[in-house]
């Protein structure tokens, strides 16, 4: 064959000359930096290619997001890049889509969502692990020496002969050793060869559930759907058989050759979970959270990538994960606010899982006991399909719920004394009782008895908690931490009262009143890792009596069958919040608590304490549950115009001089003189001021995400001219927190 020389050449020349790269590096500055290719890398550099260049005197990873022959900075003053990393792109362009995205969408600079998207070792720089397979076949040896007395080397060679060529598991299963496979390999009867993983198997393990009609109805619509993207909200009672749905559509995607992707919250990637899963589909899963070590995550990502993994399972940022074949998208408890990111990049994972369904033209679905106003809104306006399952699958029935009245009534820490019998009653059947109250520590404010002095963080705008166990007081804002006092620094008076209760306290005088029980208190204090709280809990569901105190973590996820009374101790917290969302979350956290109890076969109760037993939203709750409570905070949102009739961004700024926040902020306003949206502000954060910053933000609200955009830009422009290196400034689009 003759070689085209010429041609060669001409390629060459073209690289040389575009040789500059644009690259994405970890800057909060907007745009990508110019970098020079060396003639040696240029031929090689692609778009999706990581660079090490010199960026302010330190070797940085970069990702190519450009290769051009034109740069704003004049040629000479362009450093020459330190080396290629890659000899193939390592993002797929589905990835550098979604990134640019996210990018563009929540205003975020280019370079730094490269690196919130990349795993940790590649963000480093590190190569890719090598994950070829050691296989064995035979050779073309045709008259094999074996002797007949080597029985275990002709069955090996039998075996290979069979099924083609082997690797170390199928020899294992085959019974065939080390030894005898040495042996044979000094003999040339076999050899040894290296290659490119095959797509892990997956053995479909019968369910031994009956599916029920509500179950069998989206399953047939999931069949029947049309092709492309299908967005679907499953909302389901706790206990209604969700996972199950989950798993017969995992099963249909994966027998279609296609790969999963699974996200759950934070703190709901339990054991339980993940071995439902891989009992089901016997085969190990792809898992990303934040417990799993960095190699892991690589090799994890690389299997995704290449198409080995079938299922891929993590928090929030797997949403990034490189799928090569993705068939289907899972959201479980999609009202979770954890699947959006508080800091830097503010991305939420849910809005990202739709979008990537909608370029892959496949189905996602978002499952929840208790849907978020957004989702509910887009299955009421028909974007997303919805599904409804209203019963519980299997005998479980729904629990009971009763309003408490605690007006006048005697309290004991935190509790009113007419319900101590029936916690007894409880416990004397051989049941369990979950208390539930939302704040950790023993007590949530130390006020001096003489003079009214209250015992705040030096550094923000709060009390500080305190935790007696280890004599000490908390800022939960902050994290600061000092040695509870005993006496008052005002007027030297030692009758300090503890007033309020937390988990601590609650939990101390539960070991008093039912010293025969055993008491677990669950909140990030006792139980710090993930790992530690599965482990609680998994021994908690064996037992007879017990009496959980928990937060917010108990409300997630798990099945506690023996548990048939829950209290929910603080209900007027959460009924009188600030936050415009306070009640949709109130209303999620108590339905999530309450789905808790009683998840066997037999009957549960739950107890509201408050004061405001009249209060027409709990009223709602308790009568008709959640959806109709929903369905009312939904419609005053349309009347204030509010999110998701209309699109918020938050612009904060915190600054250490409080006049100064509040001048910047007045000032962008008035120089951006926005029209195309209503601003709001300069007001101050939930928390006034936290770690030494006062923290002040203006709202933005438009009827479109154009317009919105239109005026965060506008502010954006601005902003350097305004804002110093002494100031914190962000940009929260579709924010979920105001605190
Ligand atoms: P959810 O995810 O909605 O909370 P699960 O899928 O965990 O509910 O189901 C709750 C319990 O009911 C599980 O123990 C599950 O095995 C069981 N279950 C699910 N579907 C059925 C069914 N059709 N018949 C009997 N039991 C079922
Ligand atoms: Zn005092
Ligand atoms: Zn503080």
């Amino acid at each position: 064959m003759m070689h085209d020389a010429s041609n060669f050449e001409q390629k060459t020349k073209n690289a040389q000359k575009k040789c500059i790269a644009k690259v994405a590096l970890p800057s909060p500055l907007r745009s990508s930096f110019d970098y020079l290719v060396s003639d040696k890398d240029a031929p090689f550099a692609k778009p999706g290619h990581r660079l090490l260049v010199d960026f302010n005197n330190r070797k940085t990873v970069g990702i190519i997001l450009l290769i051009t022959d034109t740069s704003e900075v004049p040629r000479e003053k362009l450093k020459t890049a330190l080396a290629l990393l890659d000899q193939s792109p390592l993002l797929p362009e589905d990835i550098i889509g979604l990134i640019e995205f996210a990018s563009t969408y929540y205003q975020h600079a280019i370079g730094e969502t490269y690196q919130i998207a990349l795993p940790s070792a590649l963000r480093k720089g590190k190569p890719l692990l090598n994950l070829n397979e050691t296989r064995w076949q035979l050779t073309d040896n045709s008259s094999p020496d074996i002797p007949k007395r080597a029985k275990a080397q002709l069955k090996a060679a039998d075996a290979l002969k069979n099924f083609g060529s082997l690797n170390e598991a199928q020899l294992k299963q085959q019974g065939i050793n080390k030894n005898t496979l040495n042996a044979l390999l000094e003999k040339a009867i076999i050899e040894q060869y290296s290659t490119p993983p095959t797509p892990q198997s997956v053995t479909f393990a019968p369910s031994g559930i009956k599916l029920d009609d509500q179950q069998t109805a989206c399953l047939e619509d999931f069949h029947q759907r049309p092709k492309g993207y299908y967005p679907v909200l499953l909302e389901g009672v706790t206990g209604s058989g969700k996972t199950e749905v989950y798993l017969q559509m995992v099963e249909t995607t994966l027998k279609q050759k296609k790969q999963v992707l699974i996200l759950v919250p934070e703190i709901g990637l339990t054991p339980q979970t993940l071995g439902r899963f891989e009992r089901r589909f016997q085969t190990p899963l792809a898992v990303f959270h934040s417990d799993i070590s960095e190699k892991k995550k690589l090799e994890y990502w690389q299997k995704a990538k290449d198409g080995i993994a079938p299922i891929i399972i993590g928090t929030r940022s797997a949403i990034f994960t490189p799928i090569q074949n993705l068939g289907l998208i899972i959201i479980d408890e999609e009202h979770d606010l954890s699947y959006k990111q508080q800091d830097t990049l503010r991305y939420n994972a849910k809005d990202l899982a739709c979008v990537r369904a909608q370029h892959h033209q496949i189905p996602v679905i978002l499952g929840s006991a208790t849907p978020s106003l957004e989702s509910l809104y887009n299955s009421e306006s028909k974007k997303f399909t919805h599904w409804l399952m209203e019963k519980r699958a299997g005998q479980s029935q729904k629990a009971a719920i009763d309003i408490f009245d605690i007006k006048q009534a005697a309290m004991h820490e935190g509790i009113a004394e007419e319900l101590l019998p029936r916690i007894d009653d409880t416990l004397k059947r051989g049941e369990q009782v979950l208390l539930f109250i939302n704040r950790r520590g023993f007590a949530p404010t130390l006020i001096c008895h003489d003079c009214g002095w209250i015992h705040h963080c030096h550094a923000c705008d709060a009390r500080m908690t305190i935790h007696r166990q280890a004599a000490k007081s908390q800022c939960h804002h902050c994290g600061a931490i000092e040695w509870t006092p005993i006496a008052c620094p005002e007027c030297k008076s030692t009758s300090l009262e503890s007033v309020g209760v937390g988990t601590e306290r609650l939990t101390l005088f539960m070991q008093q009143q039912f010293q025969d029980t055993p008491c677990y208190r669950i909140d990030r204090d006792t139980t710090g890792s993930k790992g530690q709280i599965d482990e609680v809990l998994e021994s908690i569901k064996n037992q007879q009596r017990a009496i959980l105190i928990g937060t917010q973590m108990l409300a997630k996820g798990h099945h506690l069958p023996n548990v048939t009374l829950v209290i929910i101790v603080d209900a007027d917290h959460g009924l009188m919040g600030a936050d415009f969302r306070s009640l949709e979350r109130f209303g999620q956290l108590v339905t999530q608590v309450i789905g808790r109890a009683g998840r066997g076969d037999k009957k549960g109760t739950a107890i509201i304490q408050t004061h405001y037993p009249e209060h027409e939203q709990l009223q709602k709750l308790i009568h008709f549950g959640y959806r109709r409570f929903a369905m009312d905070i939904l419609s005053e949102r349309k009347q204030l115009g509010l999110p998701p009739f209309q699109h918020l961004a938050l612009i904060r700024l915190e600054a250490q001089d409080q006049q100064e926040a509040i001048q910047i902020l007045t000032d962008m306003i008035q120089q951006t003189a926005p029209h195309y949206s209503q601003v709001i502000g300069p007001f101050s954060a939930g928390l006034a001021r936290r770690a030494h910053f006062f923290r002040f933000q203006v709202a933005i609200k438009a009827t479109s995400r154009g317009a919105r955009a239109h005026t965060v830009n506008a502010f954006l422009a601005i902003k350097d001219k305004l804002i110093k290196a002494r100031h914190r400034f962000s940009i929260d689009i579709d924010p979920q927190d105001m605190a």
